[in-house]
């Protein structure tokens, strides 16, 4: 494996937490900080075999694929992570991964708990963090007013979703997204104290650390 000097966070959590608008504001509210702490930040895109969604481009919310394409790909080894999730292959794709992180970039993977799993096995420094809702309740009215599910798709997604929290103890930080900029702001400090942490700072500042102590 190439040299990493990014870090790699998995972001795992049931249909409904929260997860992708909490990784969008992440995005949009690291515009700023990115230039003042010399890091960047990435969202991986995934290959999927589902259908796109209305309003989904393909090479922006994942790169669209048939079923063949991506059996050819893991036969190939090209991907980094791939599971089955809900009856359609999802995968990161590893030379990707490995481009962006060998650049500095954090890269933050939008992935389930098979995938997450799989992540920790090859690079134990991952940092797992899953999101919770705050209760059944408003996890089930999120699934609801989607609109776009009928009410059995629904009961199987609530169960899916038990089924998905059932790993949380497989991350290294759970946060319970009751209120969305509490929550957003415990993510953007988990962030924030990894990029801190003394073998980062030993790799990205080695320079001013070697002039310091000259
Ligand atoms: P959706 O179809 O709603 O976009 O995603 C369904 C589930 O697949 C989500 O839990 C999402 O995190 C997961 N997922 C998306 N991309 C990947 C991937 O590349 N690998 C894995 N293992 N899961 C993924």
């Amino acid at each position: 494996m190439v040299q990493l000097l990014g870090n790699l966070f998995i972001l795992s959590a049931p249909s409904g937490a929260g997860k992708s608008s909490l990784i969008k504001a992440l995005l949009t509210k690291h515009a700023d900080s990115v230039q003042r702490r010399n890091g960047d930040l990435q969202v991986s895109v995934s290959h999927t075999t589902r259908d796109p969604r209305p309003g989904e481009v393909d090479g922006e919310h994942y790169h669209f694929v048939d079923r063949a394409e991506f059996e050819r790909l893991i036969e190939q080894g090209a991907f980094f992570e791939w599971a089955e999730v809900f009856g359609n292959y999802y995968g990161t794709s590893r030379v990707t991964i490995e481009n962006t992180l060998s650049k500095g970039i954090d890269v933050f993977l939008d992935i389930d708990w098979q995938g997450a799993r799989q992540v920790k096995q090859q690079l134990p420094d991952a940092i797992g963090i899953f999101i919770l809702p705050p209760s059944l309740e408003v996890l089930k009215s999120r699934l609801d007013s989607r609109g776009q599910d009928s009410a059995e798709v629904i009961a199987s997604r609530m169960q899916k979703a038990k089924d998905e929290m059932s790993h949380y103890d497989e991350f290294d930080y759970v946060l319970v997204n009751d209120d969305f900029s509490t929550t957003l702001a415990a993510l953007e400090s988990v962030v924030f104290a990894q990029r801190e942490r003394l073998d980062n700072q030993k790799q990205r500042n080695n320079t001013l650390i070697a002039e310091l102590l000259a």
